[in-house]
């Protein structure tokens, strides 16, 4: 029983707990019976859309008694790390509050050249004014963040374009690369290991770019969902298998 070797877990969403936002076989019970005996559990996600109060409500949805303080997502970490000061904001209305939440003015397309930063996160709304936007923020001096680096995340349906598809073309325009906060950013592990505050604690994830790669570097053992090929401590089927 891999559970039993940690007091907390640090525990990826998507393709591990639900796709898309249909709970995954076993997710939500595994989850409940890891809480029910005791340990701690912190959601670390790196989709940016959500805030955090938004993500704890469709995890109650789905059965999970999450609260907002039980989250972090690569949103809500790039939120911290722009505000405050002017930002323009590549994103969704969400990730906007959560960039006023953190005490940062979110800019105007128009008003984008004022910018002291720009925050680039993928969203279906991407366009082309937006990418004009950010170029003049860029161009203006403003310093380029990304929530994460994630070229695809997976859906019902097959993978949909992430942050990183929508961050190439803002790199590319601008001719600078972003610095990047979401995961495998060992920084925002750190933030995780704080809020958990139990001595051992594993990273569960499906990507090994990320969750794997960001664990380790982090000094965290790490679990796989998956197959193949991976440096993850452990490589279980699915969450079920820490059981
Ligand atoms: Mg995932």
């Amino acid at each position: 029983m891999i559970a039993a070797r940690y007091d907390g877990f640090i525990v990826d969403l998507d393709g591990v707990v639900h796709l898309g936002w249909s709970a995954l076989p076993g997710a939500v019970s595994t989850v409940n019976t890891l809480l029910d005996t005791g340990k701690r559990i912190l959601f670390l996600t790196n989709d940016p859309r959500f805030t955090r109060r938004s993500i704890a409500d469709r995890l109650r949805g789905l059965g999970i008694p999450a609260t907002p303080d039980m989250v972090i997502t690569s949103g809500s970490a790039g939120a911290a790390r722009v505000a405050p000061g002017r930002v323009y904001v590549i994103g969704s209305a969400e990730l906007k509050d959560e960039v006023r939440a953190a005490g940062g003015e979110v800019l105007s397309d128009v008003d984008a050249h004022l910018a002291d930063r720009v925050l680039v996160a993928g969203h279906s709304g991407f366009d082309y004014t937006e990418l004009r936007a950010a170029l003049r923020a860029c161009s203006a001096g403003a310093e380029l963040v990304a929530t994460n680096r994630d070229a695809t995340f997976p859906m019902p349906d097959g993978l949909w374009p992430a942050t990183g598809a929508v961050l190439a073309a803002v790199e590319t325009a601008a001719g600078r690369r972003a610095v990047s906060v979401g995961k495998p950013s060992p920084e925002i592990f750190r933030v995780a290991v704080d809020l958990l505050a139990v001595p051992r604690i594993a990273v569960i994830g499906d990507r090994e770019d990320t969750d794997i790669a960001g664990g380790r570097a982090a000094g965290l053992d790490t679990i796989l969902i998956g197959s193949g090929e991976s440096h993850a401590d452990h490589i279980i089927p699915a969450l079920s298998g820490v059981l």
